[in-house]
């Protein structure tokens, strides 16, 4: 993607928004860094120009004008995070969470309102995504399809066709373009925590929501828990009427650091793309992997087979961070089907790619040579334990493993 053109609906490209956008007001009050307003509440001597405010956020669920009114109807700094990011996305709006989850729940729940419970979804997602649909704990009913089945899967009474690309853990790509026309009226809801708005940007190819875990690299650093929805300011405003009756709101210092995560958001996730690409490279060319996957629009996330115990290789790293989540300045890796991916059923698990010894890869900005050095030992030690074990699945015929061995890396 050419990051260096214009964004939909501004003259600035996306590295400038991103320092940019959210602060435009600063220099004029005087400001450089944005403040950080901590009020739960904000006093008013016109309390009928309040209950007009309050009317009208009833409405339509627009941000209130003038002063705001009280914390879990919004907060200005949150605010500064929401407009930057509708920027980055090219939406109207963006509405932010305690969390991804507080995120998608508030999506669901804005549909299921409408009387639209019905989801269509294609596997994998994110384990508690799946998850939440399958329990369909909000009262939401899941049919799960792949992309070539969503016209057919559609009903009267879908609300929301539901995709992640590249998909956690397997990274698995959609045609975003061919999803949306797929969808027809249906609002498609494009996760897009892994790609962020530097590599993608769904609402361009049809998704009219666009969710990110801002946990991730939004974030960026691993110190802020958020979620994000960026859309039109029609779902918008019902989703802040969602966020305002059941509370998952985002915390002010929250806000205030995700802004400033967002300032370098394209610098991080250039570099780290470039190592993840280095060591997906490596990884490919690695007897000990049998299979890399790594998407064709790039980005810090790798996920990779090995031929051994996936579980050694966790437990023998150093520099690298055995902990799930993603999306840090530092590298993180995972066993998915231990941990990020635990709560689906082990079937559908395993249909939908995510097998036993399938590793997630989150690269930060670490020298990309310590970051092998590191890579290399721990799978070194599911050699080792294995030889020592007498297996033999590893030390055997490595004529069969180099078949098996491929990578989608394009670089
Ligand atoms: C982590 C994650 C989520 C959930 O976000 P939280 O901030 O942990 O609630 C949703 N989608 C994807 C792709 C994720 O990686």
């Amino acid at each position: 993607m050419d990051s260096t053109r214009a964004l939909p609906g501004s003259t600035r490209a996306l590295a400038t928004e991103a320092v940019h956008a959210g602060r435009d007001d600063l220099a004029r009050q005087g400001l450089h860094a944005a403040p950080i307003d901590l009020s739960t509440t904000y006093p008013s001597y016109d309390s009928r120009g309040e209950a007009a405010r309050i009317d009208a956020f009833a409405a339509t669920g627009a941000e209130p004008e003038g002063p705001p009114v009280y914390g879990r109807l919004g907060n200005p700094t949150v605010a500064r995070f929401e407009t930057a990011l509708a920027r980055l996305e090219g939406t109207d709006s963006a509405v932010a969470f305690a969390s991804g989850m507080a995120a998608l729940t508030a999506v669901l729940l804005v549909r299921a309102s409408a009387g639209l419970r019905h989801v269509v979804a294609v596997r994998p997602l994110y384990g508690c995504s799946d998850h939440l649909l399958t329990a369909g704990l909000l009262g939401s009913e899941v049919t799960w399809t792949d992309p070539a089945g969503i016209t057919d899967a559609l009903r009267p009474d879908t609300g929301l066709v539901m995709v992640e690309s590249p998909a956690n853990p397997t990274l698995a790509e959609l045609d975003l373009r061919a999803v949306a026309h797929a969808c027809g009226s249906v609002p498609l809801l494009a996760d897009n925590t892994f790609a962020t708005p530097v590599l993608q940007r769904p609402a361009e190819q049809g998704a009219r929501l666009v969710l990110h875990s801002a946990t991730k690299y939004l974030g960026g650093h691993g110190d802020v828990m958020a979620g994000v929805v960026a859309c039109d300011e029609e779902l918008a405003g019902q989703l802040r009427q969602v966020r305002f009756a059941t509370g998952g709101v985002l915390h002010p210092l929250a806000g205030y650091l995700l802004l400033r995560g967002l300032a370098t958001l394209p610098v991080r996730v250039r570099a780290a793309s470039a190592n993840a690409a280095e060591l997906a490279a490596r990884l490919a060319a690695d007897p000990r992997v049998t299979r890399v996957h790594y998407p064709r629009i790039g980005g810090a996330m790798i996920a990779f087979e090995v031929a051994g115990d996936p579980h050694e290789v966790i437990a023998g790293v150093r520099l690298v961070t055995p902990a799930v989540s993603l999306g840090s300045v530092d590298t993180l890796i995972q066993h998915p089907a231990s941990i990020s991916h635990r709560i689906v059923d082990a079937d559908d698990r395993r249909t939908a790619g995510v097998n036993d010894h399938l590793l997630r890869l989150s690269v930060g900005l670490e020298d990309v040579e310590d970051l092998w050095t590191d890579l290399d030992t721990a799978l070194g030690r599911t050699c080792s334990l294995q030889g020592a074990r007498g297996s033999g699945r590893v030390s055997a015929d490595p004529g069969a493993r180099g078949t098996a061995r491929q990578a989608t890396a394009n670089r």
